[in-house]
């Protein structure tokens, strides 16, 4: 054990709060910038988890040694491009990535994609050649923030509290609590944010807000994208997103001669053309300025490692999108840290392909996908390793050190890791101790936007034209209890009273790739043509496509439409 007592939250959230460990307990650490002396309800959540504090096989309780043997016995007689590594962020520290540095060498096919940030981050990293956030000292110099498909004072509670005072938009077809915090809320259609960044662009275009002497210092394209925004009527752009020309008039208002901060969120860009959306939004930002100055920017799920050297080996030989895997076509699935079975899109598919392959998961806590886990092998949990948390939501990081000894029967990822190469006569990697201090002492220079090209065209499918009536957009969010599958899920399906259904009816709800009965509840807060069902919920993937987006190979959660039918 070290002497040292700050711990990192090790949940997948922009914050990255660190805690002090004292007294057997955690307390918010107040020297932490982002911290600042107060942690969130997920964070009590995680600490009354029930860790994995044995190993098992078949349901069985086994040694811990054992089950370790069993591993190694699998991976030795499997073809090694038949088995599947897969990971997921129920610890995002940068140690957790220490079992890709066996698997790559070992051969074995990754998951590639995610189903989370990818699609946004490859279309900001297409316009600009990075995704890294600003300073965070920008978006405190900011005078009005546009939260654009970001429930940003749930999703980012302490980044929203250093700036809560600030004059706030909200773009979301969900009255969500940011929105309610907002100056001025856009409702708007889902899948139509490309077009209000056209539509802004043109009203931009109209009141002289071009700020040409800013992006024509690292950008180009800038005529085609607003000879784009004016190719069509503008009330046209009214009919389609939903949002009235007079609420873009005091958008307008809003931001002129300000200082602008945009955090854009997830729901953005859950859609095949996911990447074409954001390169819109984000050539909106550059038209009006937003780039490249010291007080404002865009803010997105930051691409966190950028600037650091790789400590170990992450890429792999082969790799399967993660949206639609086969799992039963491997020899061995392993599992690290994720539940597939809530998470990825078209559950039952996942279900099927788990019960047709040999299972092995490797994680802290128990959840639905060890229910189909032949192995299941504890790590332990984020008080007992050391570990660096860097964040995609800021430039600060957090530290955590070992503040408790070990539990007899788990391992941390990079004792595993060293197992197994150890065992295959492979390179071990550097010590722990070594990668550790890297990340713990190594500040990388945040870039700025050296190049930047407009988005031209847009080829994007409409959603609205598809939709018929007695359908629904379906979106899916985060909520301020859970977080992904993990804590207290709530499997609801929310709509509108005025949807014509009932409070705690239950329905069944239908679209091209299957169907799932839900209970309903009544919100305002739903816009009419849209349901809600909240990630994590236990159902909410028996109705996601089974594909990828186009160029990230990440699920498109909302790209569908939504039939219901009574039971
Ligand atoms: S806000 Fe995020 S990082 Fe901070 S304690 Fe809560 S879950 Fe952890």
């Amino acid at each position: 054990m070290n002497s040292n007592n700050t711990v990192a939250c090790p949940l997948d959230c922009f914050d990255a709060c660190e805690a002090i460990y004292k007294d057997n307990k955690c307390k918010p650490s107040r020297e932490h910038t982002i911290t600042n002396g107060k942690l969130c309800v997920k964070f009590a959540h995680l600490m009354k988890e029930e860790n994995l504090t044995n190993a098992s096989h078949d349901g069985v309780d086994i040694p811990l040694n054992s089950a370790l043997e069993i591993l190694t016995e699998k991976l030795k007689e499997s073809q090694n491009s038949k088995v599947l590594y897969t990971k997921g962020a129920g610890n995002i520290g940068v140690m957790q990535g220490t079992p890709k540095a066996f698997f790559s060498k070992y051969g074995a096919t990754f998951t590639q994609g995610g189903i989370c940030d990818e699609i946004g981050d490859a279309g900001l990293t297409q316009g600009r050649g990075h995704n890294v956030n600003p300073p965070l000292q920008n978006l405190i110099d900011a005078d009005i923030i546009i939260c654009w498909g970001r429930n940003f004072s749930i999703t980012s509670p302490h980044m929203y509290e250093k700036v809560k005072n600030k004059t706030f938009i909200t773009i979301d077809p969900i009255q969500t609590d940011m929105a309610k915090k907002s100056d001025l809320h856009l409702q708007i259609n889902p899948k139509t944010d490309h077009e209000l960044a056209l539509l802004l662009t043109r009203f931009a275009y109209m009141d002289d807000m071009d700020d040409e002497s800013s992006y024509s210092q690292y950008a180009t394209g800038a005529d085609w994208f607003v000879d784009l925004a004016k190719s069509r009527p503008l009330v046209s752009y009214e009919a389609t997103t939903g949002v009235k020309l007079s609420k873009v008039v005091k958008f307008m208002e809003l931001i002129k001669d300000k200082k602008v901060a945009i955090m854009l969120g997830l729901g953005v860009q859950k859609y095949y053309e996911g990447a074409q959306i954001i390169r819109a939004i984000d050539s909106f930002a550059a038209y009006i300025g937003v780039h490249n100055k010291s007080a404002g920017g865009v803010w997105y799920l930051a691409d966190a490692a950028y600037g650091y050297e790789k400590q170990f080996e992450t890429k792999a030989k082969n790799y399967v999108d993660i949206t639609n895997v086969d799992f039963s076509s491997y020899e061995l699935v392993f599992i690290q840290g994720a539940n597939p079975v809530v998470s990825i899109p078209n559950s039952k598919n996942v279900i099927e392909g788990l019960k047709n392959t040999f299972v092995v998961y490797f994680g802290t806590t128990y959840n639905d996908t060890c229910e189909y886990a032949n192995l299941i092998i504890p790590s332990c949990d984020f008080l007992r390793k050391q570990d660096v948390r860097l964040s995609y939501g800021h430039e600060n990081k957090a530290i955590s050190y070992a503040v408790r000894e070990k539990m007899e029967n788990t391992l941390s990822e990079y004792e595993l890791s060293n197992f197994l190469l150890n065992k295959f006569d492979y390179e071990v990697l550097k010590a722990e101790e070594e990668i550790f201090d890297y990340y713990k002492n190594t500040r990388p220079i945040l870039p700025k936007i050296e190049s930047f090209e407009f988005i031209e065209e847009l080829d994007i499918e409409a959603l609205y034209e598809k939709i018929k009536q007695n359908q629904f957009y379906l979106i899916t969010s985060k909520r301020k209890n859970s977080l992904n599958s993990q804590f207290k899920v709530d499997n609801n399906v929310y709509l509108h009273p005025l949807s014509g259904y009932e409070q705690n009816q239950e329905v069944i709800l239908k679209t091209e790739y299957g169907e799932a009965n839900f209970e309903v509840k009544l919100s305002e807060d739903i816009k009419e043509n849209c349901i809600l069902i909240h990630a994590g919920a236990k159902k909410g993937n028996y109705l996601t496509p089974l594909k990828s987006d186009e160029v990230a190979s990440s699920a498109i959660f909302q790209d569908v439409i939504v039939s219901i039918e009574l039971p």
